[in-house]
Formats: C-alpha cells, structure tokens, sequence
C-alpha cells in the first residue's frame, strides 16, 4: 500500500524532494502539497530577474500542473497549514485536514519587518515571493514612482536594481556602513556601491529608519537623521527568520528554526523538515545550495536508505546584471590570518584572497569574478596552496606580465605642462634649470621655487630630472606612507582632493591599496586627511583613531587614564574646582597636577570611571580638553591688562576667544596656542604652534614653534593691529595646516617644508584665500566641534573601554 506524505510548503526545497523520491520510487507515496501561496513550486532565486523584466513568471516555474498530474500529487495551493495533530497524525489547514504517514514541514522562511511606526502603511511590503514581486511590478507602473528599499544586502540591492530597471526612482537604506555586509568587505562595498550609484540608485548608508510617512499609505520613509527620501512604495529587505509557528504550535523541538538531525528528522520520528526553516547543529542556511543536499537526504531517509546532511561551504553572487561580484568562505579579520590583495582601480576590479596556514579560506572579488569557482574549489577542498602563492591572486590562467615605466609619462609631458601649481612653474622653465646645472632637487627649489611651497609636485619634479638627467639623477627613493601603498604621504592628500575621494573604501580602491582595510599606520592618516578635506561627506572613523582618541583620556604607563577638563585661556573659578575636587575625592584619584598648559589632571582614573567621571564634570559645565587629541589642546595665556602692569591688551580674552573658536578641531598633530599681554611674554608664546605677543601696537603672531623634543622659536607671520585679525589669521594659518601638511607632523615640521613665505602668501597676503580657508574651517567645525565626554558620559560606554595594543604614550599636554 502507498505511503502517505503531506508537504506543507511548495518551496524550492521541497521541489527538490519530491523529484529525489518520485525518481527513486515513483508508485511508492501519496503526495499531498499545501502551499500558502496560490501556485506551486518556482524558482524563487529567479524573482528578481522577473522584477526587472528579464523574465517572466512562467519562466521560472519548475513543476507545473502537468507534473503534479502525471505524479498523481494533491495540490492544495493556497491553502496554509495551521495545524499539526501529531497524535491523529492529521496536518488542517482552515478548509480540512490531511492524514499522514510521513509529515515533512518546508515552510521556508518569513521576511522580517522593522516595526517602526507606519510600517502597516498600504504600500509596505517585502521580498519574498510572486505577490511581493508583482506588488513591485505594479508600482512602477506609475510615472515618476518612487521606491525606497530599506536593506542593503542581497535581496535589498536586487529589489532596488529591478525597480530601478522598471523606471522608478529608487533610494536604498541600509544601516550599516556598506553594502552587503555578510558577504563583502568594505572595498567590495564600495565598489558595488559606486556601480549602483552610477545606475543612479540613491544609496544611503549608515541610515536608520525612524518612520514610514504617509496618511491612506505610504508617501515618505523618514531617517534618524531627519533625511527624508519620498516614497510610492517601501521594500523591507532587512532579514529573514525561519518560518516555525506550526512546529512551534505542535511542541516539535525547536532552536532559531526546526531542529533536525542528520537525517532532516526533527524531534518527532515521522516528521522531517527541509530548506530554510530548519536549524541544524545550531546551523541555518540562506541560499539554495544546501537545501538541494538536504533535498537528497530527506529523499533517502522517507525510502528508508542511509544518508547524512553535510554542510559544505556556499559561495555568493548578485544577480544584478552588469554587476560582477562573488564572495565565498570567510574572509573576516582575525589573527594568523593574511590577506593578498588585488585591485585596478581604472577597471574597478577588486580581489582579494584571505590565506589561513597555507590555506585559502575566503576570496571576495568584484569586477572580474571569472576566476571565482576556481577559488571556491580551492576553498572547498582545503588545497595546500604554498607553491602557487605568488600568482594565487592572477587565477588559474595567470600569463605573466611587464610593468610600465613610471617615468615614460612624464618624459612624454610637454615643456609647457604646469608642474608646481603653487609657485606656476611649468616643465621647460624646470628643464632650463637643469641645463643650466641644477642637479638636485634644492637646486630646482632654489632657482625655480618648483616644489618649494606646498610640496606636493616633489615627486614630480623629481621624475622631471630624472627623465632629463638620465643616470646622473638618483631618484630619492620615495618614502611610502607605509607597507599598505607605494604612495608618500604627499601623494595621497594629494589624489584624495582630485579625485574627490570621499571615503577610506574609495581611497583604497582608487589609490591601489594593497591591503584589504589598510593598516594601524594608514588608517589613522586617512582618516584625518578625509575628515579635514570632506567635513560634510565623510563620518569620522573612530576605529581608525588612536587609543587615547577612542577613550577620550590618555591611558597612562599603569594603564590607568588621566581626564583633564578643558580651562579656558587657562581660568577656572571656585565651582569648576569644586567640582574638580569632588571627582578627585569620588573616584579616588590618586594624583591632581597643574599641567604645563595651564589646566589640572586628574591622574591615575580606573577606566571604568571615565564615563562617570566625565558626567560628573559635565555637570558642572566642564567639557573635555582633549588632552590626547591630535588637535587643539591649549591656548595658554598670562594675565594681561586685567591685573598686570605691563599688560598692553586682554591677553587672557583672546586666549579664551581663540581656544573657543578653536577646540575640538582635528588637525595633523596637537596644537598649541598661546597669547601674552607684552613682550615679557609670561604665557611663552614663542615656542608654541602659534603664539601671539600684545604690543601697543596690536599683536605680533608667531608660528612654528616648538619646545618638545626639537627647541625652535616662532617666525613672525605678522603683525597686525586688531584683535579680529590676530583671531582671523590664527584660524587661517590652522586651517592652511591642517589642509597642507602630512599627517603627525608638528607645525614647525610642516613650516620648514613649505616655507614661511608661502604661508604668509597664503594667509596674510591673500585676503580671499584667508576668508576661505577661516569659512572651511568653520564649516568644519560646525560638524567636529562636540564634547565627547557629552557624547559618551554614559554607563553604556563603558563596554567600549577594551585596552587596545597600540598605544601611544604621550604627555598630557
Ligand atoms: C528574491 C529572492 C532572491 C533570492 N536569490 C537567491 C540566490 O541568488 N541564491 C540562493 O541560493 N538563494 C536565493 N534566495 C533564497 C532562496 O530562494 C531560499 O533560500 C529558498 O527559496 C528556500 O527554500 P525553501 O523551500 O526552504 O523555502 P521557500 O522557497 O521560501 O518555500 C517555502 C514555501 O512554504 C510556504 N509556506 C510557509 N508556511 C506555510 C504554511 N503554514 N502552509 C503552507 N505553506 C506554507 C510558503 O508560502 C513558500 O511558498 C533568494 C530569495 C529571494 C526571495
Ligand atoms: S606677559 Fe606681560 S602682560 Fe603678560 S603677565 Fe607677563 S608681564 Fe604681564
């Protein structure tokens, strides 16, 4: 007598199932198929090519109506299961049952939906199945419709390439700071994020979903942010989980999905599960490839063969045309792991392979995926790749190659071509010079001033007399900004403002980082050049900050924290101390110091006080002084007019305007104010980054001095007779700094390269080019002028205090 097998689901993974069992033992069983959805099994991963008219439905069909007929299978189509009657062995749905021999539960998988408010709105859907895709379908059939789709991974980005296809405007939401994140790193990200974009595809990452707007339905999805993108209709992309209730409501065991055992059986010995509803060793699977060795299992274990569920490793790709991208194994970060990376940017191909003891144990590519199952094998099979770890990345065909001369495209510039912008200096007046008998580059310096402001044509100058000297010219061997490029630190700043690159994924890409995410040396560098060229645009990276600027304290040799208030131009008043002194008793700090920059320390705080500390201070109106921050730390002054005899303006005024105006900018290194009432010059203004002397005459301003390891005394920038220039000019000389100059180098570092004459050019004899630079670093701090004690005086955060590695011990001051 034939079996009875009831399937509740006609999914993918049940489609597999029933062609297992009707081909091992087609006159063995009864079939019975519920299915929620109106239709029988289809080719659900092909839905979005149906989305974007690449298909049609019927396409995608894999058992149609002759098939359940030939097969003599029940079909009860858009009928859902909503009880199992495990003793009766009789599974209901609400138009009647079916008894079964053998259950087997393929429910699949339910879309997740964030339940922020307006997300019952008509016009709120997700991805999931033919209706979902039809509802898109339909609302583009309105001119001008707009569709946001809140999720950007897999089927987020092909739901927004398909509607986008359709003719909507589309934005895409998603929360995280790159695309596809499960399965693509940052650059990879970056790079599918640039080909949709040039799609014309709105992506906005990092963006979280506050509201869906709209009153009969939805018209408009509002942001954290208060960004608010309109919408005709909104796809919900976010997540699945995996579809439980019926095996829930029948006591069957149950973890995040079904349990099953090796054999797809779950808790009860005559129901199996399959596909995306069940979990297995903890385990649940996403994507079809796993689903079809279940498929085979389950087939085995109804005809009562051996055979055991294995899971194999799954590789992905987007199924967005022209978009190129495979992603497989694991590729995360971890210690013992190494990565080869491969990237052309003119290409905006991307490779990179993560090696584990001889091992390759992931590969991420976008652009070229030709190689990708020739990797993916490799993967699978664990192969020992030492011998061919040197062309890996090049893929099974690597040819070999030559590389270009660097020097060929200079060579070939013409005598005309502007080579040091700053100075107008083009390639034939270089050339004369050569001929002439310059031979170095301080000789061109010298005689040109070709390279001799802000230096960032060094490189290029060099190249002109080594293309004109030939072998007489030793090419100074230029120093890479470290292991992860062959670029200099004069380069990048450089590329980044021409070629408008706007995050640190895009500068890898496009500068041909040999890294994946760069390194403990780069990442911090970069992160300042993108802060400072784009406030607007770019997201402070706090991961690529030092350890003393994640904590917002600097960490101290015992691995304590010191936390120093920030006091105005050095004044401080009765509560303030108070409340200094309150913290010191609370915490038990162990030692107060009055600093060389004129504020108190609170040395030796446990790091999980610094959050209670710092609201403790907060409280009574003290903010950080950022004793630790590559920035503005102090503006020290003396008395001046108020109290001393000598005092020619209000030294400590100024003090206090400049170090108000200037707190909490980000800049190279730290900087270092400080004002003095007149020439006796109590506040030591001539050895500071900038320092401003009061005469009777108005303010003479000092810059580029130095008192650390190097002694230097300022250069006179200028002397001019009102307090708001002394102000203006000192904003603009920071801000020239801070747009100019390598990262970790000191001002007086970056004076003696760029010249004092052409700081005063820039800042004191350019009137338009100061209004600029004082209206980009304001608008700069419009963004970064934030007390991060404010930010972060929560218990929250004391998560965040891990001790890190890479210290950087440095004094307080
Ligand atoms: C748009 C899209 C694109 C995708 N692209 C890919 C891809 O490129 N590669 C890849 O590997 N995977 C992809 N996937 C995932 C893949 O489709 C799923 O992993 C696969 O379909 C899961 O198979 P399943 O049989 O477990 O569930 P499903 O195929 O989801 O089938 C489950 C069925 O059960 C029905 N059901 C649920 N509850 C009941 C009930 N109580 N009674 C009766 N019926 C019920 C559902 O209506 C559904 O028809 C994609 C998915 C989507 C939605
Ligand atoms: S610098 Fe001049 S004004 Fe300032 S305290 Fe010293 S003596 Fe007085």
């Amino acid at each position: 007598m034939r079996k009875r097998l009831v399937i509740i689901g006609a999914g993918m993974a049940s489609g597999r199932v029933i062609e297992h069992l009707l081909a091992q033992d087609p006159d063995g069983w009864d079939i019975t198929l519920f299915n929620a959805e109106p239709r029988g099994n289809y080719n659900r991963i092909m839905l979005s090519p149906v989305l974007s008219g690449e298909k049609t439905y019927q396409d995608i069909v894999t058992h149609d109506d002759d098939f359940y007929t030939q097969h003599n299978i029940t079909c009860r189509f858009g009928e859902a299961v909503v009880r199992i009657d495990r003793v009766k062995k009789v599974v209901y749905s609400n138009e009647g049952g079916a008894p079964y021999d053998k259950l087997l539960i393929a429910t699949g998988s339910a879309p997740f939906i964030i339940p922020v408010p307006g997300h019952e709105l008509p016009g709120v859907i997700t991805y999931r199945d033919m209706a979902d895709t039809q509802a898109m379908i339909d609302a583009s059939a309105k001119p001008g419709a707009k569709a946001v789709v809140i999720g950007g991974g897999l089927l987020g980005l092909e739901a927004a390439a398909g509607l986008k296809a359709r003719g909507m405007e589309v934005a895409v939401i998603h929360l995280m700071g790159y695309l596809m994140e499960r399965q693509l790193d940052p650059a990879a990200g970056y790079l599918l994020q640039k080909d949709l974009e040039a799609r014309g595809i709105t992506v906005h990452c990092k963006g979280a979903t506050k509201a869906i707007l709209g009153t009969d339905r939805v018209e408009a999805v509002l942001l954290d942010d208060g960004t608010v993108y309109g919408a005709d209709q909104v796809c919900m992309a976010v997540g699945i989980r995996p579809e439980t209730r019926i095996a829930t409501d029948a006591a069957l065991e149950i973890g995040r999905g079904i349990t099953v055992n090796d054999q797809m059986v779950t808790s009860d010995p005559d129901i199996l599960a399959v596909g995306e509803c069940v979990e297995h060793n903890a385990q649940l699977f996403g994507l079809v490839a796993p689903f079809y060795d279940q498929a085979k299992v389950v087939a085995a274990t109804l005809l009562g063969n051996d055979a055991a569920f294995q899971p194999v490793q799954t590789a992905t790709k987007l199924k967005v045309t022209g978009v190129d991208l495979f992603s497989a194994g694991d590729f995360a970060d971890s210690e013992g792991r190494e990565d080869i990376v491969f990237r052309d940017p003119a290409r905006g191909v991307y490779k990179r392979l993560v090696i584990e003891e001889d091992r390759l144990i992931g590969a991420v590519m976008y652009g070229d995926t030709a190689d990708g199952s020739w990797f993916f094998g490799l993967i699978k099979d664990g192969t020992n790749i030492s011998d061919m770890r040197d062309t890996l990345i090049f893929g099974p065909a690597y040819q070999g190659g030559t590389q270009a001369d660097p020097l060929a495209a200079v060579a070939a510039l013409p005598l005309d071509a502007e080579i040091c912008g700053c100075n107008g200096i083009c390639k034939g007046t270089i050339v004369s010079a050569i001929e002439g008998g310059a031979a170095s580059l301080a000789d061109i310096k010298a005689q040109t001033k070709a390279s001799a402001s802000c230096g960032t044509c060094t490189g290029l100058v060099e190249q002109v007399l080594a293309s004109t000297l030939g072998d007489a010219f030793k090419m100074p061997a230029a120093q890479p900004m470290c292991g992860c490029t062959e670029l200099t630190h004069e380069d990048v700043p450089r590329l980044i403002k021409a070629r408008e690159l706007k995050s640190m994924p895009a500068v890898m890409q496009e500068l041909g980082w040999k890294t994946s995410c760069g390194c403990h040396v780069c990442r911090p560098a970069l992160n300042f050049y993108l802060l400072a060229d784009w406030p607007e645009d770019y997201t402070d990276d706090a991961q690529s900050r030092f350890v003393n600027e994640r904590n917002h304290a600097n960490i101290q040799k015992d691995g304590t924290y010191s936390v120093v208030p920030r006091m105005w131009g050095g004044m401080t008043n009765p509560r303030e101390l108070r409340a200094i002194a309150d913290a010191a008793d609370k915490y038990d700090i162990p030692a107060v110091k009055v600093t060389g920059g004129q504020r108190i320390d609170l040395l030796g705080v446990q790091k999980e006080h610094l959050p209670h500390i710092w609201a403790d201070l907060n409280a009574a109106g003290l903010v950080s002084g950022h004793a630790y921050s590559k920035g503005l730390r102090t503006v020290k002054t003396c008395v001046g007019t108020d109290f001393c005899r000598f005092g020619t303006q209000d030294s400590t005024g100024l003090g206090i305007k400049l170090e108000k105006r200037l707190w909490g900018s980000w800049t190279p290194h730290k900087v270092k104010l400080a004002v003095s009432g007149c020439p006796r010059n109590c506040a030591e203004s001539t050895c500071k980054d900038v320092g401003i002397i009061c005469v009777d005459s108005g303010y003479e301003i000092g810059v580029g001095g130095a008192a650390g390891m190097d002694l230097k005394e300022t250069e006179r920038l200028a002397k001019v007779a009102t307090e708001q220039e002394a102000i203006d000019l000192t904003v603009a000389f920071v801000q020239l700094y801070r747009e100019h100059a390598k990262y970790l180098d000191r001002p007086y570092k970056w004076l003696a390269k760029v010249g004092l004459e052409w700081v005063q050019a820039q800042v004191v004899e350019d009137l338009d080019n100061r209004a600029a630079l004082i209206k980009r670093f304001d608008l700069s701090q419009t963004i970064y002028q934030r007390d991060p004690w404010a930010d972060r005086a929560t218990p929250q955060a004391q998560a965040d205090f891990a001790p890190l590695a890479d210290l950087t011990r440095e004094a307080a001051e």
